[in-house]
């Protein structure tokens, strides 16, 4: 990726870590975190009272050093976020951009939509376009498109959720549950009569 210049940003997506003239000094991890939430609350307009649903409140950004092939990694059920400290701390450039990748993710989840990489979740990535931040090129949207779950199992105890594109023959059970209680809870079908409304609606949309 060519080094981006403060004019290619809008002014109001502007953050003193993106100015080239910084310098390459190793960014420590607080000041990455607050670079972080500082675009979390920006980012905001973005997840919240859109067609889809909203963003619950709440997502716990972290920043992790043993993270090597990914730049970002979303826990959904968790709510959690982490991002590769390493890379960031030489290049914050793409840090915007894998922080609104993996809040798609999230916000999808939240919505009761696949929160995997779909049609839908190509559309919320073009809407980053508009901030004139930098993007990774190396995310290539065709390459990686999934077709959008069918089904969503539900864990009656804690409600962990499962999209699946096919109807599961064999139940599956809740390891965030085995692991806390040593019990063993199955998940369940969960009735989502929107579900093939907003499938229908997403046709619309080509990438
Ligand atoms: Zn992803
Ligand atoms: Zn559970």
């Amino acid at each position: 990726m060519d080094a981006p210049t403060i004019q290619t940003f809008k002014p109001q997506w502007f953050h003193p870590l993106l100015d080239p003239s910084r310098g390459g000094t190793g960014i420590d991890r607080p000041s990455l975190e607050s670079f972080a939430y500082d675009y979390y609350v920006r980012f905001m307009p973005f997840f919240r009272n859109q067609p889809e649903g909203s963003l619950l409140p709440g997502v716990q950004i972290e920043f992790n050093s043993r993270m090597k092939q990914k730049l970002g990694l979303a826990h959904l059920f968790e709510r959690r976020i982490s991002l590769n400290q390493k890379y960031f701390a030489k290049d914050p450039r793409l840090l915007p951009y894998t922080l609104f990748h993996e809040l798609t993710h999230v916000w999808l989840y939240d919505c009761l939509l696949d929160p995997g990489h779909t049609r839908r979740f190509y559309a919320k990535m073009n809407e980053f376009r508009t901030t004139g931040l930098p993007v990774d090129q190396d995310v290539h949207i065709h390459r990686r498109l999934a077709p959008e779950a069918k089904y969503i199992y539900s864990c009656p105890n804690c409600q962990n959720r499962w999209y699946v594109r096919e109807k599961l023959r064999h139940a599956i059970y809740c390891g965030h549950c085995f692991e806390k209680t040593g019990e063993e809870f199955f998940a369940r079908p969960l009735d989502r009569g929107h579900l093939q409304f907003n499938q229908e609606q997403s046709r619309d949309f080509d990438p």
